[in-house]
């Protein structure tokens, strides 16, 4: 007989969970992350918030470390990989040979990028090409307001200039256009995935053409008979508006159309980080995958206030939207090199060996979002293993799709090991995988970390449409995951 005891499992809510003082931390929490979302569109306005918080709060380039240094355990530390990928330090009282905790996410979100060379005028518009990048629903992007952020690099790479447009509320905001329904018959009977195509999304970047312009004041009168190239207006088709558009841009920024080759511009929706409901319950904003995992595991670290047992890092990656690849992506070795550091600052004779030991040792919490219950799309999902916003953090034993194919498997002793952690601190989690069987799937950085031969698991907040310009998150789950990782760091 097992009287009084609870054979059944019942999951639980975590809005019931939170006591008065977690509720007033989870509302100012939820403030900072939303302030950070709209600070962060991009991986690298992300890395330049984080490090900057990490400054003031006494953590010190890794860089800065001589050779005959030995961090005392407590020290804090930061290194950056090409200012779009981010570790923030704590080094623990043990050996790291014995292991580490980590936590990784990614703070880069699908977008657009803008083509090499982007600009083209077209019948009175200056336009920009884009290449998209991650997985998005192209038909999202367009009649909605946008903003750009990039960089431009000159001089041999020595002068860095960064140019945002669309995010201060005096700012012009820049826009994809869509066709009228009206006119619309033949894009309504197209599939979704091709309503608009890649090359449709052109984004308008002014419309004025430059009053300088010979042709403009020769113009007045003319039949414009003589023009063959299917532009109209006359004579004025000589990029009067691209041109006008490159001076205006020449005077504020110093650069000319020659220097987009030696940039990187995204475009981005434009609105900002928002409640969402009555009750002030959900948070809509961009980016959110991955940055809600970014932002609680980076605040996790920032708020321990004792000295670890083992090494604490929090890791955040680039490229994780196409496959983790590149020098800035989690299947570079910059982590592993990390790692190496970290191993023989401790002891200037550790070498690959104790890396590797390290690393075998080391716990990992992949932390990235996973999708939400959406009772408008329930189909999708299978209720028994789905998470529900509002539920807690949520753990994926395995992503992957079609028979596990590309998934880190966590191991039942390490979710046994995170799980009863959680349920010590009285923090809700749920256990979930991603969709149904066979309608779909996705990965995370957890196969790489995996290959280094950590422990590894992936868990973080789930989202009502994912991947779309406006993501939606329970604070609910924003908060429960903030303290998951704090118990996780704490262990
Ligand atoms: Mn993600
Ligand atoms: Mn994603």
């Amino acid at each position: 007989m097992a009287d009084g005891l609870k054979l059944e499992y019942e999951s639980r809510n975590g809005w019931l969970v939170l006591d008065d003082r977690d509720r007033e931390e989870m509302v100012r929490f939820c403030e900072d992350y939303k302030r950070f979302l709209d600070a962060s569109k991009t991986e690298r306005d992300a890395v330049d918030v984080l490090v900057a918080q990490a400054e003031k709060n006494g953590f010190r380039d890794l860089n800065t470390v001589g050779r005959d240094e030995k961090p005392l355990p407590g020290s804090k530390f930061y290194a950056v990989n090409r200012d779009k990928s981010c570790a923030f330090i704590i080094i623990g009282k043990n050996d790291p040979v014995y292991g580490m905790k980590m936590i990784g996410s990614h703070i880069d979100a699908p977008r657009l990028d803008f083509k090499p060379r982007p600009l083209y005028e077209d019948s009175g518009f200056a336009l920009a090409k884009t290449h998209y990048y991650g997985g998005i629903k192209k038909y999202q992007w367009v009649a909605t307001p946008l903003a750009l952020h990039g960089v431009v690099y000159s001089e041999m790479g020595a002068r860095k200039t960064k140019i945002t447009i669309g995010e201060d509320e005096n700012d012009p905001v820049l826009y994809i256009s869509d066709l009228l329904p009206h006119l619309a018959q033949d894009q309504m009977g197209k599939n979704a995935a091709s309503v608009i195509t890649a090359e449709q999304l052109n984004v308008i970047m002014g419309s004025v053409p430059s009053l300088d312009c010979p042709a403009v004041n020769a113009e007045a009168g003319s039949s414009g008979d003589a023009e063959d190239d299917g532009h109209d207006g006359g004579r004025c088709d000589e990029n009067t508006v691209k041109k006008a558009l490159l001076k205006l841009i020449f005077d504020k920024y110093g650069i000319r159309e020659a220097d987009f080759f030696r940039a990187e511009i995204e475009i981005v929706p434009a609105a900002k980080a928002k409640d969402v409901g009555l009750d002030r319950g959900l948070i809509g904003a961009y980016g959110q995958d991955d940055r809600v995992c970014a932002y609680t595991s980076f605040r996790a670290l920032l708020d321990l206030d004792e000295i670890p047992e083992s090494t604490l890092l929090i890791y955040m990656s680039d490229k994780e939207e196409i496959g983790s690849v590149g020098n800035t992506g989690a299947r570079s070795n910059w982590l592993e090199n990390l790692c190496l550091e970290i191993v023989s600052m401790y002891d200037r004779s550790y070498g690959m060996l104790e890396l590797r030991r390290a690393t075998a040792n080391t716990k990992f919490l992949s932390a990235d979002v996973t999708a939400a219950f959406d009772p408008t799309f329930p189909e999708v999902s299978d209720k028994l293993n789905v998470a529900f916003a509002g539920k807690g953090i949520a753990f994926e034993k395995c992503t992957g799709s079609r028979g596990k194919s590309g998934a880190s498997d966590a191991s039942a002793q390490l979710v046994s090991c995170v799980l009863d952690g959680l349920d010590r601190d009285n923090i809700p989690w749920q256990l979930t995988e991603m969709g149904k069987v066979d309608v779909g799937g996705g990965g995370t950085i957890a196969q790489f970390m995996a290959d280094l031969g950590m422990d590894v698991i992936d868990c973080g907040v789930p989202v009502i449409s994912m991947h779309s310009p406006y993501e939606l998150t329970s604070k609910a789950d924003v908060y429960w995951t903030y303290r998951a990782y704090v118990s996780f760091l704490r262990g």
